[in-house]
């Protein structure tokens, strides 16, 4: 071992605890990162968002990491001949299926679907190389890096905590370090350790969804899969292809998120309430469902899978704690949440900025551990995820009329955009700018509102004019204040492009 104590150790060397290492060991501190895997190996959260671009750019300003900027944009990971598969994302790109149906043409009057164009060209990244990527980088700055270290249990004293671990081989060894943070996803080691998992039968979220993912190779083009015309594929401000694509129907929706090497990575998501658990194999249901929307089927038929299908049970989960004396967690081992907004990797960069702040400026130097200087840490992640949960379920409630759902997802894109507009991304320590705007409570009463309102209409056959005339208006004037792209104004059918460097958006920004 390198060191005698580390001034933090980092449990999982995914995406947060790798990013986590880059800054801290940047900072001039003692790292240890610690992985019970081998780099490169898949990970989900391929798929990223403005937030998420505009954070790493952030940090890596803040705290002089040229490879954060870098990885701010599909643009300059290309650029600067980076080592990481990715694929451009410049579209959130979703589509409405109902059972057999085939094609999409203008002249039928409405188009279900909604093209949003993002500020500048996001990235998918293939996670098994950008999170080895990541490792390297933080090693280079210095962190210690343990491969196939399995972290077994830890014990906390007075002066830090020691951790246990185990390697392929049975041997064992230990690690001391001053602080902790657990990075190692959804079977956290700490919540294992302190049986923090809150029981699902006692889970504060209504969202309640499931998972059936993989990636294939050589997927069909969509446009190319269902018949259209001209006008349809022209009203697309750049490809349908370079963004992340979600194919909706009633209880679900698939993502297609396509990487410049041919493979694509595709994953069915399902409202476990309309979509009980079931015994079945992901194949066997993935297939299933997948031959009820002939679009998605022709894309997907007879394209060969690079790995077998992974089927979870619900996703969501929660812990009674996500910070302690000397430990936090990042998110992913924390909360969990569904892939809808692809927040994952925004989410888990916002939450590694507020613990890396906390411990540089105040912390380390102080030498004090004690978890109240991570309660604010704790408050504004449990928020966060509640309110995306609450979201998503809207999400899922609202897809069983188009024109619901389209004016549900303009809401929900305000709140992201509101966020990045008010300067949140800046201000990790105030419970007044939380991820999609949470923190905001004029936001979230108007947010309330509007949910309750699909929630209702959840219940219904169908939405009358009425009611989706006013779901519209709520959504231009209610709510003109964090709408910055005149959502809901029917001339943009649905389509809205790049915002103009004129626009009031950047003319206000934060
Ligand atoms: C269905 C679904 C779809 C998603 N889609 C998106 C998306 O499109 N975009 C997005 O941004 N986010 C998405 N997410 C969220 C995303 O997956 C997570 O935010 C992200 O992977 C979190 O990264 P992480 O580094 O915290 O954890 P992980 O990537 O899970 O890494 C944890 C690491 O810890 C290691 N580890 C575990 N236990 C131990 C131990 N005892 N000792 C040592 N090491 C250990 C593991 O081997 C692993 O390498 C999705 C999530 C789900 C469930």
């Amino acid at each position: 071992m390198d060191k005698v104590m580390y001034d933090v150790a980092i449990i999982g060397s995914g995406f947060g605890g790798a990013a986590s290492a880059i800054m801290l060991a940047k900072l001039g501190h003692t790292v240890a990162l610690i992985e019970k895997g081998k780099h490169p190996r898949f990970a989900l959260g391929e798929s990223t968002t403005p937030i998420m671009s505009k954070t790493i750019r952030h940090l890596g300003q803040k705290y002089d990491i040229p490879e954060f900027v870098n990885l701010a944009s599909y643009d300059t990971i290309m650029s600067a001949h980076m080592p990481i598969t990715c694929g451009p994302k410049e579209l959130f790109h979703y589509f409405w299926h109902e059972p057999g149906l085939s094609s999409a043409t203008l002249s039928n009057g409405i188009v279900p679907e909604i093209i949003v164009q993002t500020p500048e060209v996001d990235t998918q990244l293939y996670r098994a190389e950008s999170d080895k990527y990541l490792v390297d980088v933080a090693i280079s700055y210095g962190a210690d890096y343990f491969e196939e270290t399995t972290v077994e249990d830890i014990e906390f004293n007075d002066d830090g905590a020691v951790i246990k671990c185990s390697r392929p081989d049975g041997s064992a060894s230990e690690i001391k370090t001053r602080f902790i943070i657990d990075g190692t996803g959804h079977r956290s080691l700490i919540s294992q350790r302190y049986d923090l998992i809150v029981p699902q039968e006692e889970l504060d979220t209504p969202l309640n969804s499931r998972s059936i993912f993989t990636h294939f190779k050589d997927v069909g083009d969509f446009e190319s899969s269902l018949e259209c015309d001209d006008a349809f594929i022209g009203r697309t401000p750049v490809p349908r292809i370079r963004g992340t694509q979600h194919h909706c129907f009633d209880g679900g929706w698939i993502w297609f998120i396509p990487f410049d090497n041919g493979v694509t990575s595709v994953g069915l998501n399902l409202d476990i309430d309309t979509y009980p658990i079931n015994g079945k194999t992901g194949e066997e249901e993935f297939w299933e469902i997948i031959g009820r929307y002939p679009i998605v089927e022709k894309m997907l038929k007879g394209r060969e899978t690079l790995m077998p299908f992974i089927k979870t049970k619900r996703i969501q989960f929660r812990t009674k704690q996500a910070v302690g004396d000397r430990w936090a967690m990042l998110p992913g081992s924390a909360v969990g949440g569904d892939g809808w907004f692809s927040t994952g990797l925004g989410f888990t960069l916002l939450c590694a900025h507020r613990i890396v702040d906390m411990l540089h400026t105040k912390m380390l130097k102080d030498d004090d551990f004690s978890r109240q200087y991570l309660e604010n840490y704790e408050t504004a992640l449990f928020k966060e995820w509640k309110y995306v949960c609450r979201m998503v379920d809207g999400i899922y409630k609202s897809m069983r009329h188009f024109e619901v759902f389209k004016y549900y997802c303009f809401f929900c894109f305000m709140g992201a955009e509101s966020f990045v507009h008010r300067g949140g991304i800046k201000r990790p320590h105030d419970l007044k700018y939380l991820l999609l705007n949470v923190g905001d409570d004029n936001f979230v009463a108007k947010f309330e509102e509007f949910y309750t309102m699909v929630k209702d209409l959840h219940g219904r056959e169908e939405a009358t004019q009425e009611q989706l005339d006013y779901l519209r208006d709520f959504v231009r004037y209610e709510m003109k204040d964090y709408n910055y792209r005149d959502y809901g104004n029917p001339i943009y059918g649905g389509v809205h492009r790049r915002l103009d460097k004129s626009s009031r958006y950047f003319a206000e920004l934060a």
